[in-house]
């Protein structure tokens, strides 16, 4: 048994599919018909028994209605009565009671045995076969005018034999005509379900050997489940080519961003074996120099990891905004004492879905943006609003501003404006895609506004708790 599991196991879709709609189809019509047969055939024998019944009722009354003089010479020459009872199969023989046969209508070789119990239980109903048809036949006491004796009614069952042969025949013909009809259609079925099935697999080979642009497209166009499988296989590998590329231009773009420093770090030392360890001022500028690149790799390293780790989200997280504003403010103050802050509240405390410490992070990206990009005296002005749908925090600068074809691309890492690298302004360009990763995690939304040497305005939109 459990080879042949294992055997049927390892055959292919196809014909596992062909199979198991074949024995199924196979096995519902025999039981279906094995019923239906043996249903009929009961059906059809009460029938007949019945039949035979009532014949022998009817030849009962017959001779009774006869006079009391009628004897069985004159049954015997005046029989047509008797046959327009009896079928044309039917034969009936009357004996008297030692058992000898004194008349008998229709077939004149037909003969049945007496019961085995004699004439003690009669009477009874026998099944016996009757040169080799079924026939059921009756033996009964029969008083005919003065004459006692025994009637013997042959009904022979050979219209219900055939009857019987002919509708098994036609059970298997139309048995092997249903399978033969259902095993094709589902080989017609299989093979067009299974054929877009076997191209997916040999497109899957064909990507592991030759890359994402090797997708083949598939003929397969129904709206069916096979369909949306074959559609959702397309857009998985589209994505999974979109996120490969961006992965390698992360890499890249990595690579270059890191290559800035260790370049200039390297010049400086190699500058200093040369001829500068002995020149003290070179030697303090080019450790300073260095230790600032050393920093600003360091940090730009930390950002890397920080959008390389993939944290799974907390949704029971939250977090009180103004008590993180509060915070941050504080940071900002102690590393930027010339700036300025103004915090105003709008509406009924809420906290926020997001972790504390993501929530730190988007603050202290943007405010500290807000001050660094800034060539007045900074200026920080944030609004928290708790509104009915969301929680919204502004945050407005005095800063110098992003011109208008910056603002698409200032959440792209390592981006940054000219004037920010011109301006020897410190960054990595990795804060605001930091901050853009984190809002996306929680559900949030930002969104920018800016007017060059006036100022820009971050709007924040959380989700509430
Ligand atoms: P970083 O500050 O490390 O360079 P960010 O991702 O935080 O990186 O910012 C990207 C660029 O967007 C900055 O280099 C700067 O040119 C510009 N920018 C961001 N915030 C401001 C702001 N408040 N005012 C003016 N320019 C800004």
């Amino acid at each position: 048994m459990k080879r042949l599991q294992e055997k049927i196991m390892n055959r292919s879709l196809k014909s596992k599919w062909i199979l198991a709609v074949g024995a199924t189809i196979f096995i519902s019509y025999a039981i279906i018909s094995i019923v239906l047969y043996v249903a009929l055939q009961t059906w059809l024998l009460n029938n007949e028994e019945k039949n035979a019944v009532r014949t022998v009722d009817d030849l009962t009354s017959f001779f009774e209605t006869q006079s009391s003089t009628v004897t069985i010479q004159k049954l015997q020459n005046n029989s047509a009565l008797m046959k327009a009872i009896l079928t044309q199969e039917q034969t009936v023989r009357i004996f008297n009671l030692d058992g000898i046969e004194v008349l008998r209508i229709n077939d004149v070789t037909a003969a049945a045995d007496f019961p085995e119990n004699g004439q003690n239980e009669l009477p009874v109903i026998t099944r016996q076969k009757i040169e080799r048809t079924d026939a059921y036949v009756i033996h009964q006491f029969v008083q005919i005018g003065p004459f006692q004796g025994i009637m013997q009614l042959i009904h022979p069952l050979a219209t219900f034999q055939s009857m019987m042969q002919y509708i098994l025949t036609t059970i298997i013909i139309v048995g092997i005509g249903a399978l033969l009809f259902s095993v094709s259609i589902s080989y017609y079925l299989a093979n067009v379900l299974i054929k877009p099935l076997a191209q997916l697999r040999d497109a899957m080979n064909l990507v592991r050997n030759n890359g994402f642009k090797a997708q083949p497209a598939f003929q397969y166009k129904a709206a069916d489940e096979i369909g949306d499988l074959l559609q959702m296989y397309h857009l998985l590998m589209n994505e999974l080519e979109m996120s490969f590329t961006q992965q390698q231009q992360f890499v890249a773009d990595a690579s270059h961003e890191l290559r800035t420093p260790i370049q200039v770090i390297e010049g400086h030392l190699s500058m200093l074996t040369r001829w500068g360890k002995n020149d003290p001022a070179v030697l303090e500028e080019s450790l300073h120099t260095s230790l600032v690149e050393i920093t600003r790799m360091k940090k730009m390293i930390e950002e890397l990891l920080q959008l390389a780790r993939r944290e799974e989200v907390d949704e029971t997280q939250s977090a009180d905004v103004e008590a993180v504003y509060e915070r941050v403010q504080k940071e900002l103050m102690q590393l930027y004492p010339q700036a300025n802050f103004e915090l105003n509240v709008i509406g009924q405390f809420e906290l926020v879905a997001i972790s504390e410490h993501a929530l730190t992070q988007i603050l202290r990206n943007i405010m500290s943006n807000g001050i660094r990009y800034n060539q007045l005296q900074p200026k920080l002005n944030t609004t928290i609003h708790y509104a009915n749908q969301a929680i919204t925090i502004k945050i407005q600068d005095n800063g110098i501003g992003i011109a208008q074809q910056h603002l698409p691309h200032i959440f792209d890492r390592f981006y940054r404006i000219d004037e920010a690298r011109t301006n020897k302004i410190s960054g990595t360009g990795l804060g605001l895609s930091i901050t853009k990763m984190l809002v996306e995690k929680y559900k949030a939304e930002i969104n920018v506004e800016s007017i060059v040497n006036k100022g820009t305005l971050f709007i924040l939109n959380f989700p509430k708790k």
